[in-house]
C-alpha cells in the first residue's frame, strides 16, 4: 500500500501517520523528521535546508524530490509506504507521480482556530521523539513515556506557526484538488468526531483513518 498524509501542521499527521503505518507494517516516512536530522549531522542537505525550515518556510522542490527519491529506493519501501509532510507542493506531487503513485491519499482536515492552540503547546523528546501537549503534561520539561528532555520545536513559536498556516494555505491545500481528480482522497473531518476535554481524540482519528481506507 501506497499512502500520503495529507493537513496543515498540527494536525495530528505524525502520530497518526507512526500508528497507522506500523498497522499497515510500510515504514512512515516523515520529511520533517529526515530534515531534522540532516540540519542535527550537518549533511550537504542539512546545510542547504536549515533556514527554510528555521523560518516555517518550504524547502525548494529539487531538493525534497532527490530526498524522497532516494529514500523510497531502499528495500524497505518494497511494499510500499507511509509519506508524510510529502508531497507539499503541485510540482513534488507531479515528481512523486513519476516515481511511486500513491493509491490513496487521506487528508485530515482540522479548523485554524484549533491548530494554533496545540502548535503552541506542542513539545517534543529528544530522545523518543514522541510529541505531547504541555496540557498533557504533569511536567512541561519530562517526557512521560522514556523520561527524556521534552523540548519545543524552534518552528513551533508563535511568528513561525503564522508562517506555517499561510504556506500551508498557499501551496499544499491546492494538493487536496489535485488528488481529489485522481479520485484518490479521502477526507477525515475531525470536527465530526466525538470533542472530548476540548479537543478530538487520536484514537478516534485513527479509527476514521483506518475505515476511510477501506
Ligand atoms: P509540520 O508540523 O509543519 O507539518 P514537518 O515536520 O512536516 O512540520 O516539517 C517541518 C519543516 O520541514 C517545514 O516547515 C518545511 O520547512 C520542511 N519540510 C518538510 N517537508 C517538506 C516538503 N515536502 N517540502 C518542503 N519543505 C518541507
Ligand atoms: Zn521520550
Amino acid at each position: 500500500m501506497k499512502l500520503i498524509f495529507l493537513g496543515p501542521p498540527g494536525a495530528g499527521k505524525g502520530t497518526q501517520a507512526a500508528g497507522v503505518g506500523a498497522h499497515l507494517k510500510v515504514p512512515h516516512i516523515s520529511t520533517g523528521d529526515m530534515l531534522r536530522a540532516a540540519i542535527k549531522n550537518g549533511t550537504p542537505t542539512g546545510l542547504k535546508a536549515k533556514s527554510y525550515v528555521e523560518g516555517g518556510q518550504l524547502v525548494p522542490d529539487a531538493i525534497l524530490i532527490d530526498m524522497v527519491r532516494e529514500r523510497l529506493a531502499m528495500p524497505d519501501c518494497e511494499n510500499g509506504y507511509l509519506l508524510d509532510g510529502f508531497p507539499r507542493t503541485v510540482e513534488q506531487a507531479v515528481a512523486l507521480d513519476g516515481i511511486a503513485a500513491p493509491d490513496a491519499v487521506v487528508n485530515i482536515d482540522v479548523p485554524d482556530e484549533r491548530l494554533l492552540a496545540r502548535l503552541a503547546g506542542r513539545r517534543v523528546c529528544v530522545k523518543c521523539n514522541g510529541t505531547f501537549n504541555v496540557s498533557k503534561l504533569a511536567d512541561e520539561s519530562v517526557c512521560p513515556v522514556c523520561g527524556g528532555q521534552m523540548i519545543q520545536r524552534d518552528d513551533d513559536k508563535p511568528e513561525t506557526i503564522a508562517n506555517r498556516l499561510r504556506v500551508y494555505h498557499e501551496q499544499t491545500a491546492p494538493l487536496i484538488g489535485y488528488y481529489e481528480g485522481q479520485g484518490k482522497l479521502r477526507r477525515i473531518d475531525v470536527e465530526k468526531l466525538p470533542i472530548i476535554d476540548g479537543d478530538s481524540r487520536p484514537e478516534d482519528v485513527f479509527k476514521a483513518i483506518l475505515a476511510s481506507l477501506e
